[in-house]
This record gives structure tokens, sequence and C-alpha cells, in this order.
């Protein structure tokens, strides 16, 4: 019997807004723990919030860039839990009226993926479990978050896996939020079920909460996938219920049974008034977006002539991307490729290091190298000498090199190269023999003879022209 996978996601992405959600405190991560808090994220009695106006700003981008329609007018909720790391018994959220809604997103499969919404809320405070007990850090409380819920729409982990990818791209871009996925600013809840191929009802979903590991969501889904074809095929009802992906053992185990939203008791935040987005507002916001990863990909594919795959890797790292526009400013945008990815790319060994896109040598150095090419004032092999040793070295090219040195000395190649060929007759007749290799050995010489500052093509041509002269 065969099975399909159904896959919707709900992703948090803590937005990089300087203050919280609704008050003054500092976002930053890393500090010693509950320096960051005051009577409001600390949901002290009677204090009251004020939501941060960058935070629709910030979500509001998020939803222009996901094909969200905006809601002029969005509510704020309660949504009630007990838990400690929410002091107030409440998370301030959005229920029925989210700031976003009806977008999606295109995937290379031709699938369409639906995003049903996404709403503002705060972030809760940080568990730390040590030997001697449970630690609260509050600095995390009040964060501001989006949640981006998809439809149940996923067919496959590769589907998953691109949108995930692409939609951590597409913040990044944006700037709204640096969605390091280690450090938990960005996070998944996967929603799985299966159901038999043919069948057009949704069987019951499991939920993995909190992933922050792209290569873990597929894993998880996969052992996930397995575990309820398993137990349908025994028989055995699906629950719905919480689950926990444990890493090391690649499985997945109940946490507890899934509150419904009617557990949450949700109702109006009495403490807020309505979130009014004006249409001058969206206009201003949409014209401010910046090129996004896929129209960028498009553009260095079809105006650069860079091929698709050399293109992706570096719309992959935004601060790269940057890095080689500025590089490849006026000059051939394929060349600026090549050097970008055989040396810039060589700087660094992690994932990580390229996304923060630190270049040892600033972009406008090797564009102005790039130039010198350009110009004829570096051949090739130059070139390349040129830039690796600036990146090695992490200097400029005027505190290494002079454009002297690479100057062609005056020589009259063509004496040079006739020379040579009538220093080595048995080398000639090889190659006249059919030994078309055999010239190599003659390029060799000339390239020798001038220092390499000739361009390897012109010694070739010159090498021919008095072969050809010998045999006339
Ligand atoms: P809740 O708010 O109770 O978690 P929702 O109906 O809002 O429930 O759905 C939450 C997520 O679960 C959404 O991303 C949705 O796409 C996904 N989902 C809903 N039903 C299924 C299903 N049968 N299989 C897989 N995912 C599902
Ligand atoms: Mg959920
Ligand atoms: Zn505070």
């Amino acid at each position: 019997m065969s099975y399909e996978l159904i896959v919707g996601l709900e992703t948090h992405v803590e937005l990089s807004t300087k203050t919280k959600i609704f008050c003054s405190c500092p976002t930053s991560f890393g500090d010693s723990p509950n320096s960051n808090c005051c009577p409001v994220c600390l949901g002290f009695p009677g204090a009251l919030p004020r939501l941060n106006r960058a935070v629709v700003e910030y979500a509001v981008k998020a939803g222009l860039a996901t094909d969200c329609k905006i809601g002029r007018v969005s509510k704020m909720d309660r949504k009630n839990y007990v838990y400690p790391d929410l002091p107030k018994a409440y998370q301030i959220s959005q229920f029925d009226r989210p700031l976003c809604y009806d977008g999606g997103m295109d995937l290379s499969s031709g699938n369409r993926i639906r995003i049903n919404r996404i709403h503002i809320e705060e972030d809760a405070g940080k568990l730390i479990h040590t030997a001697q007990g449970v630690c609260i850090d509050y600095n995390r409380g009040g964060t501001p978050l989006i949640e981006i819920v998809t439809e149940p729409d996923f067919r496959s982990i590769e589907e998953v896996r691109e949108y995930v990818e692409n939609l951590r791209l597409i913040m990044r871009y944006l700037d709204v939020s640096d969605c390091k996925m280690q450090e938990g600013s960005m996070r998944c809840d996967v929603n799985i079920s299966v159901r038999r191929k043919g069948e057009t009802r949704f069987g019951t979903r499991t939920e993995l909460k909190n992933m922050n590991s792209i290569s873990f969501i597929c894993k998880a889904i996969e052992v996930e996938y397995q575990r309820q074809i398993d137990e349908i095929e025994h028989g055995r009802p699906i629950v719905q219920e919480t689950r926990r992906y444990v890493e090391s053992g690649n499985y997945t185990e109940s946490m507890r049974g899934k509150e419904d939203s009617q557990d949450y008791r949700y109702f109006r935040e009495p403490d807020l008034p309505l979130v009014n987005v004006s249409d001058a507002e969206v206009e201003a916001l949409a014209a401010a977006l910046p090129e996004l990863p896929r129209a960028k990909l498009n553009r260095y594919v079809d105006d650069f002539g860079i091929n698709e795959k050399e293109a992706r890797q570096i719309v992959r790292y935004p601060a790269l991307a940057k890095y080689f526009e500025a590089m490849a400013e006026g000059v051939n945008p394929r060349q600026a490729a090549n050097v970008m990815l055989t040396y810039v790319f060589r700087c660094f060994e992690t994932d990580e290091q390229k996304e923060e896109g630190c270049v040892p040598v600033a972009a406008e150095e090797l564009n102005r190298v790039l130039r010198y090419a350009a110009e004829g004032k570096l051949n090739q092999n130059a070139l390349k000498k040129v830039v690796d040793t600036m990146l090695k070295e992490g200097k400029g090219f005027d505190a290494i090199f002079t454009l002297e040195q690479f100057q062609a000395p005056e020589i009259d190649l063509s004496a040079l190269c006739k020379g040579i060929v009538s220093d080595n007759p048995k080398i000639v007749s090889s190659y006249l023999g059919g030994a078309e290799k055999a010239i190599g050995a003659l390029i060799g010489q000339a390239m020798k003879a001038t220092k390499g500052a000739v361009d390897p093509a012109a010694i070739r041509a010159a090498i021919l022209a008095a072969i050809e002269e010998v045999r006339a």
C-alpha cells in the first residue's frame, strides 16, 4: 500500500527590532540572564503594554515578500496558558484577525505552498535545565516574533526543505531577522500526517515543535512518516499529539496531547487598541522592498549571463551577493563571478562564515583589479596571482604590487618564437607529424622567456605562425 506525506509548517521568526514588542527593553542576544527586563515584559500586574511600531513594519515587509495581503485593521489577543516561561500566564498574540493573510510561495516542483497567515506575537522566556534545577531567563520574553503558517500543502521532504531555505533567505534579504536557526531565532513546528494514495481526506496529524535545523527537520519528517505508516499498517490509530524528535536516536516520541485552540481561551487583549495600517504605509513599505532572492537569481542569470548553479551559490549568502555586486560594477560579470567563486569563497571554511561574509579585502579593491584586467593592464595569469595574493595577505593592490611590474617587456614576440622554433627542430617535426601536444613545450619556453607577462593565447599564435613559416 502506498502512502502520501502531508506537511504543514508554522514558522516562528524572531524580529531584529532593537527593542521588544511591548516595552523598550533591548532584544540583544547573549546578555547576562534577566538583565533586559522590566515590569511589562516580566508581566507585573498593572504594567501596560505599548505596541512597538517597528514590529508592525517588519511584519508587513515579511507579508509583502511572501505575497500576503495586509490587514488594514488587525487585532491583538490573549492566548492563555500556564508555564513558567510565561510570567503573565498569557501570551499576547493575534488570533482571528492577523496582520497578514492569504500569501504563498511557488516551489520548483511547480507546487504552490499557500501561506494562511502571518501574525505578530511576543516570545516567552527561556528555561535552562541545570543540575541544581530549572533556571529561567526572561531576557527573551517580549521579543517580537512573527509566525508564518502554511496550509498543509507540502507533499515531499524536498518541498519542505526548499520552502524553509527560501523563507529564511527572504527574511535575511529583508533584514527583518538574522534567522540563526541554531540560536533559535527561526524555528519551525512541523505538522505531519499521512494518507493512502487516492484518499481525499486528511489523516490525523502529529506536531513536532520547535525544530531549529533544516537537516533535522528533514530527518524528523522521514522517521515520523514511517512511524505513522507503521501504526496504520498495524491497525493502530494515529493520536493527535505533540511529539519530540530525538536527534541522537533518530526517532520521535510523544510529549503531550495536542491542545486545541479552545484550550487557550483566546480573547481580545483589553490593554491594546486595534492595529491600524494605512494604504500609504503599505505602499511605502512595498516600494522600499529590497530585491528578493528569486529576482536576484534571475538577474544574475539573464542579465549577467552567469550559469544558474553559480548564481545560486552567490545569492544564497546576502552579504556575499552584496560584495559580488560591488566587485562586478562596470566589469565583465562572468569574470567577476569566476573570481568570486574560485578565490573569494576560498576565504571561508564554514557556511556560517559565508553568511557573515567578512572578506579580508574590500570589494572596491577587487573591482579595481578586474578593471585593470579589462583594460589589458593585467593578463589572465597575472589577475589570478594578484587576486589570490591580495586575499591571502588581506591587503589592497597598492600595498603589494605596482602596475609596472606586470607591464609586458618590450619584446618582439614573433622573433622570439621564430628563434624557439628553429632551435627545436625535433619538437617541430613531431608536432607536424601529428603529435599536437608537442607544441606545449615550445609555448612553455616562450612563456618562460617572457616571464608570464604575455597572454598565452598570443604566444600560441606566434609559435604556430613561426612553424607555418618553417614548413613553407
Ligand atoms: P492549530 O492552530 O491548532 O495548531 P491549525 O489548523 O491552525 O491548527 O494548523 C496548524 C498547522 O497544521 C498548519 O500549518 C496546517 O497546515 C497544519 N495541518 C493541519 N492539518 C494537517 C494535516 N492533516 N496534516 C498535516 N498538517 C496539517
Ligand atoms: Mg500549532
Ligand atoms: Zn521590558
